[in-house]
């Protein structure tokens, strides 16, 4: 397994592969208890290149019977905060160094394009891990000056302290598998929690070889388990687990609303990151050239399956011909291939299902009197490719205007002033992020506070950065990931008063 699509594997990839799968669980590579797998498949072909532990609620017990043990007793309760931030830099440091095979296996196992998954994912994991290494040091209370109003002839004294919250379940994603696993699993072991981590059953791979370097690393036994298996069987025996302290997903929101009230049931903690429907918004000042550049990016980067694509695209009514027709000439001139290809900019979506799913919704559009000014169907072949697609003539209550597609088609509108744009942008149940694209300060300024996004950029998209906070307005979340605000999902405040 050397070869895939014509293209030569690193033989640390090829060495990864060969080896049989199993789940970490307290410190042991592990089959699931029933001894069921699953297919990991090639999205470019379509076919199984290996198996993986289909990991069910009695293994989901026994990882989260690991993680507790690890939380109270043993070696990883005395690591103290240097030592977190140590053992962290060396993990990112792992990863750097192993970086061409992460980003091997997940061109392979998600489809994405290799050059993007090495400069992007990786990259961008290794930055964040060294990020949140640095915050393990740098978990502080406060002292308060208390005044006792009932009892004013004694003294007292008044503190916090964050404690980390205790064993956390992490449900992820498909579409940036690493990157999505590193969010959560940073912040929390910087914290001193111990991790259960699910990744989705379609790319299980980089979660693997995650676990790999964490022992690699040093972590103790059942500080950070890996548990691939189904969603509904695993990942939902995890958010409703009453062993778990915290739940901590990433995906659609659909599914997030039961992770969330399967956690409630127990009072988990939770932290939601949920879907998108964002829009990109280009005043009337832009170059046409420069809006179709960031409108393509916005909603291409990584065949669309980005929860802020840009799917939603306003143009200012004098700009909106030439902008379209720029941006339909950039979709029909990108080239389409496997991931594992280092000239690929469009890979094959993560599945037939999401394939199919895609290409539903743009037959809807289409029978609703849209018109494709770009793309409009799938690839040629097995795999699970969809041409990108640029779809026009569209009004507000079609579905491919309302509802998150997660592929690399946009649906493009013009608007007339900032009052028809506010409204619009925000005409929808979602407020992950949106862009704005100008260079008079004064109206982005006005548009700002007007838009209902978790993060709002300006002449630009999708740039991601580990010390802003990211999550959502509206259905699009609870709950805030990376910077600081990453520390407090993963911590509990706790008071203490003290009578002198
Ligand atoms: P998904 O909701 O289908 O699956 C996400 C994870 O949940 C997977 O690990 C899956 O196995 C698990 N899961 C599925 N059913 C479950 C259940 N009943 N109980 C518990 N776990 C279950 O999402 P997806 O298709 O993998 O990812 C795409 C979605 O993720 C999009 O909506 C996208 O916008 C969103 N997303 C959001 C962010 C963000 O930060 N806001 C980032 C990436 C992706």
């Amino acid at each position: 397994m050397n070869r895939f699509h014509g293209i030569e594997l690193n033989p640390a990839t090829a060495a990864f592969l060969a080896a049989p799968r199993k789940m970490l669980i307290g410190g042991e590579w592990v089959d699931d208890l029933s001894g069921a797998t699953l297919p990991v498949i090639d999205p470019a072909s379509g076919e199984a290149f290996c198996h993986v532990p289909a990991g069910e609620s009695a293994d989901v017990d026994h990882a989260v019977q690991a993680a507790r043990r690890a939380f109270e007793s043993g070696e990883w309760p005395r690591h103290r905060p240097v030592d977190r931030e140590r053992l962290l830099l060396r993990l990112a440091d792992l990863l750097e160094a192993n970086a061409q095979e992460f980003a091997e296996l997940e061109a392979l196992d998600n489809g994405k394009p290799v050059t993007m998954a090495r400069h992007v994912d990786v990259a961008l994991s290794v930055d964040f891990i060294r990020y949140m290494a640095g915050w393990a040091t740098k978990i502080e209370g406060a002292t308060m000056e208390l005044s006792a109003p009932l009892v004013r002839d004694r003294e007292f004294f008044g503190f916090t302290r964050r404690e980390p919250v205790g064993v956390v379940g992490a449900i992820i994603p498909w579409n940036f598998p690493l990157l999505m696993a590193v969010w959560k699993v940073a912040p929390a072991l910087a914290a001193g929690c111990t991790m259960i981590l699910k990744p989705a059953e379609d790319t299980p791979l980089t979660a693997l070889r995650l676990g790999e370097l964490a022992i690699e690393a040093g972590y103790p036994a059942g500080v950070l388990n890996v548990l691939t298996g189904l969603g509904h069987t695993a990942g939902a025996a995890l958010a409703a687990h009453p062993g778990i302290n915290k739940v901590a997903f990433t995906g659609s929101t659909e599914v997030g609303k039961l992770v969330g009230k399967a956690a409630m049931e127990n009072m988990t903690r939770v932290s939601l990151e949920l879907g998108g429907k964002s829009p990109v918004i280009v005043l009337d000042d832009v170059d046409p050239a420069v809006a179709a550049a960031g409108a393509a990016q916005a909603i291409f980067f990584n065949q669309g399956q980005v929860c802020t694509a840009g799917s939603r695209l306003y143009v200012h009514r004098s700009r909106f011909d030439a902008v379209v027709e720029q941006l339909a000439g950039i979709a029909d001139g990108m080239k389409i291939g496997p991931g594992i290809d280092p000239s690929t900019q469009i890979g094959p979506l993560v599945s037939k299902v999401q394939q199919n799913r895609v290409l539903d919704y743009v037959r809807s559009g289409l029978s609703e009197g849209a018109r494709a000014a770009a793309g409009g169907a799938g690839g040629d072949g097995p795999g699970c490719f969809v041409k990108p697609t640029v779809l026009v003539d569209v009004h507000e209550d079609m579905r491919v205007v309302r509802e998150e597609i997660f592929g690399p088609v946009v649906v493009a509108q013009p608007f007339e002033d900032l009052d028809d744009i506010a409204r619009r942008a925000n005409d929808t149940p979602y407020g992950l992020a949106a862009s704005i694209w100008s260079n008079d300060l004064a109206r982005v300024h006005r548009l700002i506070p007007r838009i209902q996004a978790g993060t709002v950029w300006v002449n630009c998209h999708n740039i991601i950065e580990s010390v802003m906070p990211f999550g959502g307005f509206k259905q699009s979340g609870i709950g805030r990931e990376a910077g600081r605000s990453a520390l407090e999902l993963y911590t509990e405040p706790k008071s203490v008063i003290m009578m002198l």
